[in-house]
């Protein structure tokens, strides 16, 4: 093992949140702050900037390449892309910015998250971002990040936003600003037709500074604990050799929804006695780690095309709306999302051209778990999110499918319509969607509330982030989230960071 150094701060993972907190931190000159990412900073084939490329990064290492377990309700187990380098997830992710629906913030206030509303988290949603051109109310106008609704957008995805008109869904004024329901153009994280990640938007800014140390090909596999206070880390160099490092003031995790909890686990701090059946010894139990796991369960509607459909510009998803799924739900459940190119699930046949509705289940009842699959730092930790466990989310799938078919079915699509491909004509009643619902069912690449913000037992940080029962530890990264958001969750984590940046800030010792 190498010597250890010793910095102020040691934020571990370069994803969204991460790449916030190392910027936000090393602006105040007088600490020291050492960020340590397990993946690189390539970009394969030009795919990363490059915005309508970014499918193709799902087949890279700049994917962890992971999948669920085999899903007990969908007899399936579903490729569950997470990002890894610098960037983390926002350098590979489809660049949708949308903050979800202010009821979901406000669920989390209501389940025990004191001081996290949407009102409360507002600012540091505004902090993150300039979104010129919409609401300065309810938008940021001068944070790092520029974001703004597609250049140019798609004549396909227009007329689908016509077609959902017609169909009697209201239009939204800004659907990224948390405030509407309906349907538009959500702003994108595209800027000069180029991708602006985590890494592009604030570490970048951020490289000439002294007292920003940024590590790459850098696992992590131990956070160090001594007594109750977390005093650094443990990672491999890109040598194979291990690295201790000291922590000062505070270790901060945002290794995501996935990598936390798993960390957590391998160093252990987790759920007693699944630690020890993994042969891990226990030094903090903390049973809310890796409970909790919520994704945006999705399925599509694939039609083909009656004349050719424009290349994408941007990211082929450039316009969507926020529904309920019935009038007896008190806050939007179900997004969905027009994209420019047949997307469907593997054990579909699609057309070769055409566009698709992606239905998505934004409030969904069902949580899963991530778990070790062994005491080997190595090996992927095991995925549950258990996708349709409760029997309620299925019942929103299909009404979402149905709306998504009101809308492909209305005039303002004819000239690109051929016909309805996947699930195609003859799957009609509850029952037949319901079976393709399952046997479709893909993820979003939504992760989050492994590590919930919470007070009750099975919280595992506070409102402050401080994991709970120790010193010297935050998480501030989508695990936190204490139910997912009606929205893809991007923006959100931005503005978690964000908040976990000033409460940093804000400690007598920074
Ligand atoms: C393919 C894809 C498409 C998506 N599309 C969208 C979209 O269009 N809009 C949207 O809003 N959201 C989208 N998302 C989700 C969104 O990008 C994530 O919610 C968000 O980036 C999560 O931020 P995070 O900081 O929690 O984690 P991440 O950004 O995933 O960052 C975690 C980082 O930690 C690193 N790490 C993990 N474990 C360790 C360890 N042990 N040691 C060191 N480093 C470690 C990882 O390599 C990674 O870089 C998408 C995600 C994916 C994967």
């Amino acid at each position: 093992m190498t010597q250890t150094v010793e910095y102020d701060y040691v934020v571990v993972g370069a994803g969204t949140a991460g790449s916030v907190l190392a910027a936000r931190l090393s602006e105040n000159s007088r600490v020291s702050v050492l960020l340590i990412e397990a993946g690189g900073d390539d970009d394969p084939g030009g795919a990363l900037s490059l915005p309508p490329a970014w499918p193709t990064l799902l087949g890279t290492g700049r994917n962890w390449g992971e999948r669920t377990t085999e899903q007990a309700f969908t007899g399936t187990s579903i490729p569950l892309a997470r990002g890894r380098g610098l960037g983390g997830s926002s350098a590979i992710n489809a660049m949708v910015f949308t903050r979800g629906h202010r009821s979901a913030y406000d669920a989390w206030a209501d389940a025990g998250a004191k001081g996290w509303g949407f009102d409360e988290l507002l600012p540091y949603l505004k902090r993150s971002e300039s979104a010129h051109g919409r609401d300065a109310g309810a938008r940021g106008q001068d944070g790092p990040l520029r974001t703004a609704p597609a250049h140019r957008p798609s004549p396909v995805l227009t007329d689908c936003l016509e077609a959902a008109a017609e169909a009697g869904f209201p239009r939204a004024r800004d659907i990224s600003s948390g405030l509407d329901e309906g349907f538009g153009l959500p702003d994108l994280s595209i800027v000069g037709g180029r991708r602006q990640s985590a890494a592009d938007a604030y570490l970048r800014p951020a490289a000439g500074r002294g007292n920003l140390t940024v590590v790459t090909d850098a696992p992590v596999h131990r956070v160090r604990i001594t007594a109750d206070r977390c005093t650094g880390v443990l990672y491999r160099d890109a040598q194979g050799d291990e690295v201790a490092v000291g922590a000062a003031r505070e270790v901060i995790l945002a290794a995501g929804a996935i990598g936390t909890p798993h960390l957590l686990m391998l160093s252990g701090i987790g759920p007693e006695a699944h630690l020890r059946a993994t042969g891990i010894d226990v030094v903090h139990p903390l049973p809310g780690v890796g409970a909790n796991l919520q994704d945006h369960v999705m399925a599509s509607v694939v039609y083909s095309a009656a004349r050719p459909v424009p290349a994408g510009r941007n990211n082929h998803g450039e316009a969507l709306g926020l529904l309920r799924s019935s009038d007896r739900v008190d806050a939007p459940d179900l997004q969905i999302i027009f994209v420019d190119v047949p997307q469907y699930a593997g054990a579909f046949t699609g057309p070769g051209e055409g566009y698709t509705l992606n239905v998505s289940l934004m409030r969904p009842h069902s949580h899963g778990t991530v778990r070790l699959a062994s005491a080997d730092p190595t090996d992927s930790p095991l995925i549950d999110p258990r996708y349709y466990a409760d029997a309620r989310d299925l019942a929103a799938m299909v009404a979402g499918v149905r709306a998504a078919r009101t809308i492909g079915s209305a005039s303002a699509l004819d000239t690109w319509r051929g016909a309805e491909v996947v699930p195609g004509p003859e799957v009609n009643d509850d029952a037949e969607i319901g079976a393709y619902l399952r046997a479709a069912a893909a993820s979003y690449f939504h992760p989050v509330g492994t590590c919930r913000i919470g007070t009750d037992e099975g919280a595992v940080v506070d409102e402050q982030l401080k994991l709970r029962g120790l010193r010297g530890l935050r998480i501030a990264d989508a695990s936190v989230m204490p139910s997912i958001v009606s929205g893809n969750t991007n923006a959100t984590v931005y503005g978690i960071a964000e908040r976990a940046a000033a409460l940093v800030a804000a400690s007598t010792d920074f």
